[in-house]
């Protein structure tokens, strides 16, 4: 990447056990991050509005040792649900959201299109598209407005890997114009809301990130780690940093 690449001596996006989809512990993502030589690490599992596990998994991450020179931070991961910027997350876990009991930060996903009336999969979206309903402009818009509202609604939120979604659809962050990108970038800045740069997903790309980087948004590299021998590899962003 040749511009924008946020230190790689910090992964904001690692998950764990408490993911049924990820295989290191806590404590093996912890001491990971301690042999890649990382100054921050933030531990994130999925949930849903039904999760029960957040207490478990901050307790987890609590117990952990204090090293000097590594900050650990935390986070629930939880997708974008409809165009009003609905979060699917506990109630009480947004609550405690940087509270001295609760997770830091919500990683805000665009794993399907946040739709007029709820989350549209990929194939539903295609199928729109196909028969005319929805244009690629239309889904830009709803991805981008509905980002912005639930940046909003959170307070204390993270991007996590914004416009990943827009591939599986036919579309891609080339379709997101810069004035879109400009007024996202104002809701991002005054909300102190960082956006990763992540490795697993490999966006947001030069574009997107060189202009946000320059709107003064804050950029963090995460690797999406869902073993701990990715935590803190940069293949794709590079050594730099
Ligand atoms: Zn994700
Ligand atoms: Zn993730």
């Amino acid at each position: 990447m040749s511009v924008a690449v946020p230190r790689t001596d910090g992964d904001h996006h690692v998950h764990s056990t408490f993911s049924d989809d990820a295989v290191s512990t806590v404590r093996e993502n912890f001491e990971a991050a301690q042999r890649a030589g990382l100054r921050e690490i933030r531990m994130v599992d999925h949930v849903r509005a039904s999760s029960t596990h957040v207490p478990a998994m901050l307790a987890a991450v609590r117990a952990l040792p204090p090293v000097a020179g590594l900050q650990v931070l935390t986070g629930v991961e939880a997708k974008i649900l409809d165009a009003t910027g609905r979060i699917d997350a506990p109630p009480e876990v947004l609550a405690a959201l940087g509270s001295p009991g609760g997770a830091d930060r919500v990683l805000l996903a665009d794993h399907q299109v946040p739709g007029t009336d709820g989350p549209w999969s990929p194939s539903t979206v295609l199928r729109m598209r196909a028969e005319g309903r929805l244009s690629a402009a239309d889904v830009v818009e709803l991805v981008v407005s509905a980002t912005a509202r639930a940046v909003e609604r959170a307070g204390r939120a993270q991007l996590a890997h914004p416009f990943s979604i827009l591939p599986k659809v036919g579309s891609s962050e080339d379709d997101v114009p810069d004035a879109v990108l400009d007024d996202l970038a104002a809701v991002l800045v005054a909300t102190g809301t960082p956006v990763e740069v992540n490795e697993k997903w490999r966006c947001p790309g030069p574009r997107v990130t060189g202009r946000w980087r320059a709107a003064g948004v804050a950029l963090v590299a995460s690797t999406d780690a869902h073993r701990a021998a990715d935590v803190g590899a940069y293949r794709w962003l590079g050594g730099a940093g």
